[in-house]
């Protein structure tokens, strides 16, 4: 039974880096018929916020990312949030060191400073020397005399740590590059080394895809995982480890979860559908197929293999994400499409007064902004002209369209319109015969007409924008532009 979890610690916004492990830890449990367990690494309190954790859990929902067990759904290892488990790994903490798996390192900072800079200097490892790994009871009694505070260190073994990671293969770090390592703050707090292979061993998890930031810290969670098997903590079994590529951001640079591009937020904001920005995500690191970037969760849950991943960094690629996003968009059916811009028709997003909306002349519209947008947020500057008293006044367009000529061009289109039927094809023959008469072809004839009314130089076909806004409305906007 495959067991995953996604455990971040809420601090700050969710960002994109985030959502991709989240996803492929889904789609792996998904793909398997396993289980999702969400759990919460809060044990930092100087880091961690309630708000950040209330973003967490509701930017998830909104991707739809479910979870079999955590937070609000509870499960066999509740509590999910780490800050309500300390009972645990103190009592773990403690029978480590009962058992010799760990120590009391006595070691100052300064100390442990100084020495680091020597073996610097000589040119050996720098890591923990182990100088508390035998301290006898006599020493011991002499640093608590003197007043120290232990920090918990816990022992690695002496053979090197061989595992094969899903993505990359078989590694192997020496005992050199992974010195002992501290698991509890003197003052008592445990830490990140500790607590986040304590609970994957008490929640039986299987397997652990995280990111290749995290690779360093694989070799001492396998040791402690074996250390907690011989204690009897968790099932005994060592999970298995796959390391999702590092994903590049502009100039080839690490996306940082501090780069604007990275934040999720973002992303909402600008409309991206949720399966639209998860496609994407799912593409950096992961292909469906060499032929095929547009698929479904459905798809991607049928087809997922972390085997599959690819070590090599991935390029995030916003021309692409976009793309992407205007696919799925366009996939919507009409009424999905209309429910989905909802949010961007009313303030803050709307520049339009609330009674001024119009639902059927929005649906009537609709179909042809959907197959244009890119994002749902460009639906307010399309149908903007439908809402407003009067178009918006963008000089440049304005300057663009109207030339030499093109009042006498708005007089007969007026007139032509006027006696027109009012539908889209009676409206594009009005403005052709217009053009005619001025010798201009239809794209330099519609030009003024189109900006005379919306405002704008480009747009949704205008013929069928004419034909929701109106007769009425058409007319006084030429008479307008004409005054
Ligand atoms: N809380 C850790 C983080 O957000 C989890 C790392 C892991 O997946 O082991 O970095």
């Amino acid at each position: 039974n495959v067991r995953v979890r996604f455990c971040p610690s809420p601090t700050g916004n969710p960002h994109v880096g985030l959502v991709r492990t989240a996803l492929f830890n889904w789609a792996f449990a998904r793909h398997h018929g396993g289980t999702l367990v969400f759990r919460i690494e809060d044990t930092d309190a100087a880091r961690d916020s309630e708000e950040s954790y209330t973003q967490l859990l509701e930017s998830m929902r909104w991707l739809g990312l479910d979870w079999d067990e955590g937070p609000e759904v509870g499960g066999p290892h509740a509590p999910y949030r780490q800050s309500q488990r300390m009972d645990i790994y103190k009592d773990v903490a403690g029978r480590l060191l009962e058992r010799g798996f760990a120590y009391k390192c006595y070691c100052t900072t300064e100390e442990l400073d100084a020495r680091r800079e020597a073996a610097r200097a000589a040119g050996r490892p720098s890591g923990y020397d182990g100088a508390c790994r035998e301290l006898t009871a006599e020493q011991v009694a002499a640093y608590e005399a003197e007043g120290r505070t232990p920090i918990v260190r816990f022992r690695m073994p002496d053979e090197p740590i061989t595992f094969t990671d899903l993505v990359r293969g078989e590694l192997t770090f020496t005992p050199e590059n992974v010195p002992d390592f501290g698991i509890v703050r003197a003052n008592g707090a445990p830490l990140y080394t500790l607590v986040n292979p304590v609970d994957d061993a008490l929640m039986e998890i299987t397997h652990v895809l995280r990111g290749e930031d995290l690779l360093s810290s694989t070799p001492r969670q396998i040791a402690l995982y074996r250390a907690l098997a011989e204690i009897g903590v968790g099932g005994g079994t060592v999970p298995e480890f796959g390391h999702l590529p590092y994903v590049m951001g502009e100039g080839n640079k690490k996306l940082s979860k501090r780069d604007p591009q990275a934040s999720l937020n973002l992303y909402r904001e600008r409309g991206f559908l949720p399966q639209g920005l998860l496609n994407y995500l799912s593409l950096l690191g992961w292909s469906l197929s060499a032929d095929q970037d547009i698929f479904s969760m459905d798809e991607l849950v049928a087809a997922f293999d972390i085997k599959d991943v690819n070590a090599n960094p991935a390029r995030f690629d916003l021309k692409k994400a976009e793309a992407i996003n205007a696919d799925h968009i366009r996939q919507l059916d009409v009424k999905a499409f209309v429910d989905a811009c909802a949010p961007w028709l009313t303030a803050p997003h709307a520049p339009w007064a609330p009674e001024d909306f119009d639902q059927a002349r929005f649906e009537a519209i609709a179909p042809h902004a959907q197959t244009r947008l890119t994002v749902l947020s460009d639906i307010v500057p399309n149908v903007d002209f439908l809402f407003l008293e009067r178009p918006v006044e963008d000089e440049a367009s304005w300057n663009k369209a109207m030339k030499e000529g093109s009042d006498a061009l708005l007089r007969t289109a007026r007139a032509r319109l006027e006696a027109a039927d009012w539908n889209a094809d009676a409206l594009k023959a009005a403005v052709v015969a217009a053009g005619e008469e001025h010798g201009l072809k239809l794209g330099k004839a519609q030009a003024p007409v189109r900006v005379a009314v919306t405002g704008r130089t480009v747009g949704l076909p205008l013929f069928e924008s004419l034909e929701v806004l109106g007769r009425e409305r058409t007319l006084a906007r030429i008479d307008a532009a004409l005054a």
